[in-house]
């Protein structure tokens, strides 16, 4: 199957699973993995942050990254389609009791700063205290603008509130626009990383942020429980992504660019959105359930529950994307 559903479904490489079987490991709980502990060392350092923790998954680094800034009864201001808010069963709120304050964003992925501006409430004693920012970067593919970025957390800073971002393709945003990791980490407080989606590791997240957030971060992972043992295992995955995946991220945002210029010849085909690994399409709703038979009975597998969605990964090729727009072709030329 090609299976352009996600980017998460890529799987470790035969290299990959070499570095996390050689790797040495101790009780990351009790502090005593070392590739745990040189793994968050060096990403801090890349991210240009004091420190870093590793988590099993992003959920559970973006949960407890709100959950370090905001108490109780606070608020965090967040994008209607991002993740954080979506996609995330609802936990800041129901394991936070953190209100969210969703606001519609931009086409350009962008929360717009009249709209958090108006969105940051006084203090008084009716209204949840404002307390954070949450950008996503990529979002649906969607680099963020370095100004943008700025004035978002520049406006953030000025009221006072914390700024969070979501950064789960990151790496993706830092290939495509040629920016240092600590560039795009350093507007914010703290910043979620992932390691399971284009970089392949079979699991494993980060949150990178100053000392005092990231010890406060250990315990609210211990409380939800992300305390993992012989965790270098995992790191190793990380760490060997790190040294050897990030660059091929170029070669899906190619892919994908190819991908959507040979979708957007095909008559009934809508390319809605092309952004480094994503490309999003929209046909008449008539389409949409043959499409999808078709597509399996092909061999290709899309997402189209929320919106029809590719996205290009490590585990595609050249030869993939041909296929997937004959394909497509051939579906669109007998119907
Ligand atoms: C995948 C993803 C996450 C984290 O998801 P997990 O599956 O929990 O690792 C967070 N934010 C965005 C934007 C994502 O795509």
């Amino acid at each position: 199957m090609i299976d352009l559903r996600s980017d998460t479904v890529t799987r470790p490489t035969t290299a990959m699973k070499e570095a996390m079987m050689a790797a040495p490991v101790g009780d990351d709980v009790w502090g005593d993995d070392p590739t745990v502990n040189a793994f968050q060392a060096t990403l801090a350092e890349l991210a240009g942050a004091e420190a870093a923790l590793l988590f099993p998954s992003g959920t559970q680094s973006n949960l407890v990254g709100l959950m370090a800034h905001c108490e109780r009864g606070d608020e965090y201001i967040v994008g209607q389609s991002a993740h954080t808010y979506r996609y995330e069963g609802g936990g800041a709120a129901v394991l936070g009791s953190i209100q969210p304050q969703p606001i519609e964003n931009a086409a350009d992925g962008t929360l717009p700063l009249e709209k958090i501006s108006a969105a940051i409430k006084a203090d008084d004693f009716h209204f949840a205290r404002s307390k954070l920012l949450t950008l996503e970067n990529t979002i649906a593919g969607k680099v963020l603008s370095a100004d943008y970025i700025i004035a978002a957390t520049n406006l953030a800073r000025e009221r006072g509130l914390a700024t969070h971002l979501d950064g789960a393709r990151l790496f993706n945003a830092a290939v495509a626009t040629n920016t240092s990791l600590k560039q795009l980490c350093e507007p914010f407080d703290s910043v979620s990383l992932c390691f399971s989606k284009g970089l392949g590791a079979p699991i494993g997240s980060a949150l990178v942020g100053s000392q005092a957030l990231i010890d406060k971060a250990r315990r609210l992972r211990k409380m939800v429980g992300g305390g993992m043992r012989q965790a270098g295992i995992i790191a190793a995955a990380c760490q060997h992504a790190l040294d050897h995946h990030v660059a091929d991220l170029s070669h899906d945002h190619r892919r994908a660019a190819r991908l959507a210029e040979g979708l957007a010849k095909l008559p009934g085909v809508e390319i809605t959105s092309q952004a480094t690994n994503m490309v999003f399409a929209r046909f008449p709703d008539a389409h949409i359930q043959p499409l999808s038979a078709w597509l399996k009975e092909h061999g290709v597998l899309i997402e189209m529950l929320y919106a029809t969605r590719f996205v290009v990964h490590r585990d595609i090729n050249d030869a993939d994307i041909d296929k997937v727009i004959a394909v497509m072709k051939a579906y669109f030329s007998q119907h």
